[in-house]
């Protein structure tokens, strides 16, 4: 494979200290920016575009640079003429851990992965990763908790490899060799877009240089499987920079986020739940057993529960959400509160005036004045995500189909799995 001797040529940079800047996209720039990215061949002063093709005139570097700003983004996995992506319930459940093994490095693996994820691929395609530090300590191929696992490795051919969506649970790893971490091997690539490369491939995604027209660079033909979503996309994070991309950051190009959107839809801005209570009516006498009908809007609401004087007293996961309350005598105060998957929270407070028999005074108004409550949450719930999601997503991890692809699949899959 000639990722190693050809990225080995390109310029070092440092690791973490630029992952926010390195995530911006160099799709969008000017012919001018394009141009001074191109090497120059030492001697001639020719222009070196596709690692291997020499061009002589400006004119001829314009037309590339012409070309890679048109078209769309990213290859997705196909065969037969069907995607390989996630479920809609898989595709916001990706849960992994890291493993213990990498040591020292561990604290730079996670800090890149949550980069690569919600500074990454999140922000652009409705897909959630969950990191899950609770498995750890048995973070492996074996570990069903989590939908993969991320590893360390030494001595591979690859900076790092991944897996694809139908890609069974003993093959769902994020490999990391050792000399992923040695900015002498990487180049220009940051640590944090070699996984958000991985994490394409994860995600479906195919090296897009399979895709560029007349593709015959050795190491950079692979097969036919895959779609592509809307033409070839030079700037793509999954061409390799020795297959014919100028991108040599490996950075998300623009088209890579609209591709993923394509796929997945575009990503939602997280809005919190709006609670509101239909009946009773704030400050309403009622008797001691009454309904509280809440009316909740959100579209990923994981619970929704009902306190009396500051203690939870029921929760309910589904619609409607209709409280079968029994009080004592006097006056109370009741909070419906709504969290939503990513832990955002929304809330109604008010109060009743409980009395035995059948009331029947009306709301005699007194309202406590609390009517603030905690309202809307913010904040991104980080914590919250994981506890709601990851139990529901480890069962329907196998995908569909599996049987049938893997079996024409295992070379191609070997082959392409190489960072
Ligand atoms: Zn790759």
């Amino acid at each position: 494979m000639k990722l190693t001797p050809l990225v080995l040529g390109l310029a070092t940079a440092s690791l973490l200290g630029c992952v926010d800047e390195k995530l911006g996209t160099t799709q969008g720039e000017t012919f001018e920016e394009y141009l001074a990215q191109v090497q120059r061949e030492p001697g001639t002063g020719r222009y070196v575009l596709d690692w291997d093709i020499v061009v002589s005139t400006e004119a001829q570097v314009y037309e590339v640079w012409k070309q890679s700003q048109s078209g769309q983004a990213l290859s997705i996995y196909s065969v037969g003429g069907q995607d390989i992506k996630w479920s809609p319930a898989m595709q916001k459940a990706l849960t992994y851990c890291v493993s213990n093994n990498f040591g020292a490095r561990k604290a730079q693996v996670v800090a890149a992965f949550e980069a690569a994820t919600k500074q990454g691929w999140e922000l652009y395609g409705d897909v959630k990763f969950i990191y899950d530090a609770t498995q750890d300590a048995n973070c492996n191929a074996n570990n069903n908790a989590v939908v993969f696992d991320v590893s360390p490795i030494t001595g591979a051919q690859y900076l790092a490899r991944a897996f694809f969506p139908d890609s069974p649970r003993i093959e769902r790893n994020v490999m990391i060799d050792s000399s992923a971490f040695d900015p002498a091997q990487t180049g220009n690539i940051t640590f944090t877009n070699i996984m958000i490369h991985e994490l394409g491939h994860a995600l479906g995604f195919r090296h897009e240089h399979i895709a560029r027209p007349n593709q015959q660079t050795p190491g950079c033909v692979e097969d036919n499987a895959y779609r592509t979503l809307e033409g070839y996309d030079a700037l793509s994070t999954m061409h390799y920079p020795q297959c014919g991309s100028p991108n040599n950051t490996l950075a998300l190009s623009l088209k890579d986020q609209t591709g993923i959107a394509l796929v997945y839809g575009a990503a939602r801005v997280p809005v919190a739940p709006v609670a509101s209570v239909t009946s009773p009516a704030d400050g309403a006498t009622v008797p001691l057993s009454f309904d509280v009908v809440a009316n909740i809007v959100d579209d990923d609401i994981t619970t929704v529960e009902l306190y009396i004087d500051d203690v939870l007293d029921q929760t309910l996961t589904t619609g409607p959400y209709t409280f079968q309350v029994d009080t004592t005598p006097g006056l109370h105060n009741l909070e419906v509160v709504a969290t939503d998957s990513g832990g955002l929270t929304g809330s109604q407070p008010f109060s009743v005036n409980a009395r035995d028999g059948n009331g029947g005074g009306g709301g005699n108004g007194d309202g406590d004045g609390d009517g603030n409550g905690n309202g809307n949450g913010t904040g991104d719930g980080t914590g919250g995500e994981s506890a709601d999601i990851t139990g529901g997503c480890s069962t329907s991890s196998g995908g569909t189909g599996l049987g049938m692809l893997l079996l024409g699949l295992v070379s191609l899959v070997t082959r392409r799995r190489r960072s």
